[in-house]
């Protein structure tokens, strides 16, 4: 199953020109099965497009991006909409674990090459006991930035996940991610997240093996 995990739609990214049907119908053209809306610090807009999708017969699977001193993560599992921008890892770690939610860090080497971000070579030990998997694939950063992803992600023995990070719709599907399970639903989502049956991959590499819709 090939889902975009990390996608965002003008319905609350202002950052995005991305309109709900553009979403689902782009997403049906590249094959794919799903995507998953993260707006910024809100589940708002993933409830407007999973509402959207769901009468056009399109699956979205909700969640948000959530921007914290260690990074922005990805969060599944939390309807909420924040205030701040910044939001204390702390605070999120609690509320996500209070609902058996998951948290993954998206592009965590963006900046890598910046001296102030210099930690994101490795991963802070507050960050790795709450996390299994890390976004190695993410369509907006470099190839450079998503293979210190990818090595990190291997020297730390974690699961890697792949979403676009689309702000315009000619984005959506760069980098996917291939499920051996078809999750259905959110809570399905985060099950087939925690048992690592996944890849990360780049559209070009499916592309190349001749499919463009999910794998048997
Ligand atoms: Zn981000
Ligand atoms: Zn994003």
């Amino acid at each position: 199953m090939l889902v975009d995990l990390h996608v965002h739609t003008n319905v609350s990214s202002r950052c995005s020109s991305v309109q709900p049907e553009e979403l689902v119908e782009r997403a049906r053209e590249l094959g794919l099965d799903a995507v998953c809306v993260t707006e910024h610090s809100t589940y708002r807009g993933a409830q407007v497009n999973y509402e959207y999708a769901l009468e056009r017969g399109f699956k979205v699977f909700r969640g948000m991006e959530v921007y914290t001193e260690l990074g922005d993560m990805l969060v599944f599992g939390w309807e909420e909409h924040i205030r701040y921008y910044l939001f204390p890892f702390a605070d999120l770690k609690r509320e996500v674990e209070k609902r058996k939610g998951v948290i993954i860090p998206a592009h965590p080497c963006r900046g890598v090459a910046d001296a102030r971000h210099r930690h994101r070579h490795g991963i802070p030990d507050g960050l790795l006991e709450s996390i299994f998997a890390l976004e190695t694939h993410n369509g907006a950063m470099t190839r450079k930035s998503n293979d210190e992803a990818e090595r990190i992600r291997q020297e730390y023995g974690l699961f890697g996940v792949g979403g676009s990070d689309a702000h315009h719709v000619s984005h959506i599907g760069r980098c996917v991610t291939v499920f051996d399970d078809e999750p259905s639903n959110e809570e399905e989502l985060m099950e087939a997240l925690r048992t690592g049956r996944y890849r990360a991959a780049y559209m070009e590499e499916i592309r190349g093996f001749g499919g463009g819709s999910g794998q048997d």
